[in-house]
């Protein structure tokens, strides 16, 4: 089974749509990115995605990436160096047990949703929405 094909057209679009409404409110950039296995640590997968993707290319350094790796059961919250400056030191942490949560009941896009929600609120408070924001990182969501 792709990476893909464990979520629904609907479901993918529950998670774009989130995103999309978190970025209302920010300049900062949302992205989350699935695939079937990792077979390195999570989190250094996940920075690899995060330069694959180009995601360091926001103006504010505001980018966030969710990176998932569905096999493994494994998941890793990533943001840039202009999100990480502000957010306190626990706050990936309790986004991502937030998340947990949710996937241990088996609601995966409950808990993407979850994590995309959590991330937003916190880009707002310190990168609001200004006029000329542009959508810098397209492409809400990618599968592996
Ligand atoms: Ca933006
Ligand atoms: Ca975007």
């Amino acid at each position: 089974m792709k990476a893909k094909d464990y979520f629904t057209p609907e479901e993918q679009k529950r998670i774009t749509d989130a995103v999309e409404q978190a970025e209302k409110n920010t300049s900062g950039e949302i992205r989350v990115h699935v695939e079937n296995e990792c077979r390195i640590d999570v989190l250094d997968r996940a920075v690899q995605i995060f330069a694959m993707l180009k995601m360091h290319k926001t103006k504010l350094r505001n980018g966030v990436l969710i990176y998932l790796s569905l096999k493994d059961h494994k998941f890793a919250i990533l943001g840039d160096a202009g999100i990480n400056a502000k957010v306190p030191e626990d706050f990936w942490d309790s986004t991502k047990q937030a998340m947990l949560e949710e996937f241990q009941e088996n609601r995966l896009t409950e808990g993407i949703i979850k994590g995309i929600t959590m991330a937003g609120e916190k880009l707002k408070e310190h990168f609001p929405y200004k006029q000329d924001d542009v959508d810098e990182l397209t492409n809400d969501i990618s599968f592996g």
